[in-house]
């Protein structure tokens, strides 16, 4: 008998009759004698209808009043399937974030868990009830509703079973399990049987939205049993992620490709070389909270230099128009910015021993012609920001090059 927390994502709770399926499903894991823990999202596209709905009363959303406004859609579904449960015979009950309670910080929207009182759940199965906690939620010290960021409802699984020390944290999903990339770009793209958790790092960080980020830092943190699995499957190991390098695991150099369309980069060409200047341009950025990913400047020529950076998507203009006062404070020549580009990255721990890997994939891009606008590397990954109408193509024939396609050899 094990304690398992389950989560299901969106789609898999899509409907009622969805959600009928998944609890079909924790019956089944019940009867073979197992606790169960059951984390909830909203139902596909209700997160984004909230949003929306909040954006018509409010241009940029109050962040307190935005969160009690979305977390409304797991509170729906965990009601649901407590009551699906009922229905076929087993003991069932809901919880919402502050029920638990699950505490976070106050950063309304991109909150932080901070502790999870496990007193009530335990008590509950030890009686024999099916315990359903509402995803993507929280309550601060203040007593007001918070979320998680999105796709956060990851995270309140893996915390969860973090704090009740479960066996295993089951991610169900409308994927059988994390795959070389994402399978709806690419469809030769192939289910892994286990990930390293610092390759699953670094595919959540770089766009893969399989596993909230944070949900993979918890998991490593606790050492969670953290396995993605399709909830319209019945039968399936899914992806394990696993903490240590064993002699089973597959050896591929590359172990898959991340892409992210959420990007825009800002190009302030013409800077004067000289010290303090990286600070001048991103200081500002940072002091209006917009977060820089990629930064590339060139040694200088003549007393000036280039300076470019990447900001998300959304904070483009806002970051723009902050720059234009920059600009003419550090006598910059001009701005040179686009937003339809995309970074693309390929990962894998056996590139720590290999080398000729961002070779191959400058190469593969150059034969289709493709231009890269910036690069940047670390120890077990490459990523390239290209023009966003050929992401797609870069995708698959990166995917081909490293052979992603193929079984690794064992
Ligand atoms: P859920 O609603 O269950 O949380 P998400 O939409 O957040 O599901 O995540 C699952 C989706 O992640 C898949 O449908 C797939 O398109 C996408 N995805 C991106 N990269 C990968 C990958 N490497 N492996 C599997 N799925 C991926
Ligand atoms: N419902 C939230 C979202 O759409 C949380 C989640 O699904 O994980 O982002
Ligand atoms: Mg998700």
């Amino acid at each position: 008998m094990a304690l398992i927390v389950q989560k299901y994502g969106g789609t898999s709770v899509g409907s009622t009759e969805r959600i009928k399926n998944v609890a079909r499903r924790v019956a089944k894991w019940k009867a073979q004698g197992h606790d169960l823990v059951v984390v909830l999202s909203a139902m596909s596209g209700e997160t984004n209808r909230l949003i929306a709905l909040a954006k018509e009363m409010q241009e940029y959303p109050d962040p307190r009043e935005l969160d009690v406004i979305v977390s409304t859609g797991e509170q729906v579904t965990i009601g649901l399937l407590a009551m699906a449960l009922k229905e076929i015979g087993l003991d069932a009950k809901s919880y919402c974030g502050w029920q638990v309670k699950l505490t976070t910080d106050s950063s309304h929207t991109k909150a932080r868990i901070q502790t999870i009182d496990d007193e009530a759940m335990r008590a509950d199965l030890a009686e024999g009830k099916v315990v359903i906690v509402a995803g993507f939620q929280g309550v601060d010290e203040l007593g007001a509703i918070t979320t998680l960021g999105r796709g956060g409802s990851d995270t309140s699984a893996v915390a969860l079973a973090a704090a009740l020390k479960a066996d295993e944290c089951q991610i169900y999903t409308d994927v059988d399990g994390v795959y070389t990339t994402d399978p709806r770009v690419v469809p030769e793209a192939r289910r892994l049987k286990t990930v390293t958790f610092e390759e699953m790092i670094e595919m959540a960080s770089l766009g893969s939205k399989v596993l909230q980020i944070r949900s993979v830092e918890f998991a490593g943190k606790y050492k969670v049993r953290l396995r993605v699995l399709s909830s319209f499957e019945d039968e399936g190991e899914g992806t394990l992620i696993t903490f240590e390098e064993d002699e089973n695991m597959e050896k591929a150099i590359v172990a898959g490709i991340a892409f992210d369309r959420n990007e825009a980069r800002i190009n302030v060409k013409g800077v004067p070389d000289k010290p303090g200047i990286a600070y001048q341009i991103l200081g500002p950025i940072a002091d209006a909270n917009i977060e820089v990913d990629m930064i590339i400047q060139n040694v200088g020529e003549h007393g000036t230099t280039d300076f470019s950076f990447t900001v998300p998507r959304g904070e483009f203009q806002r970051a723009l128009t902050i720059l234009r006062d920059v600009q003419t404070h550090i006598s910059a020549a001009k701005i040179d910015a686009d937003d339809k580009v995309a970074k693309l990255s390929i990962v894998g721990v056996g590139m720590r021993s290999h080398c000729g890997i961002a070779s191959t994939m400058f190469r593969t891009l150059a034969e289709e012609g493709i231009n890269i606008q910036m690069i940047s590397t670390s120890e077990i990954k490459v990523s390239v920001l290209v023009d966003e109408k050929y992401l797609e193509l870069a995708v698959r024939v990166l995917h081909k090059a490293f052979g992603l396609d193929q079984q690794p050899e064992a």
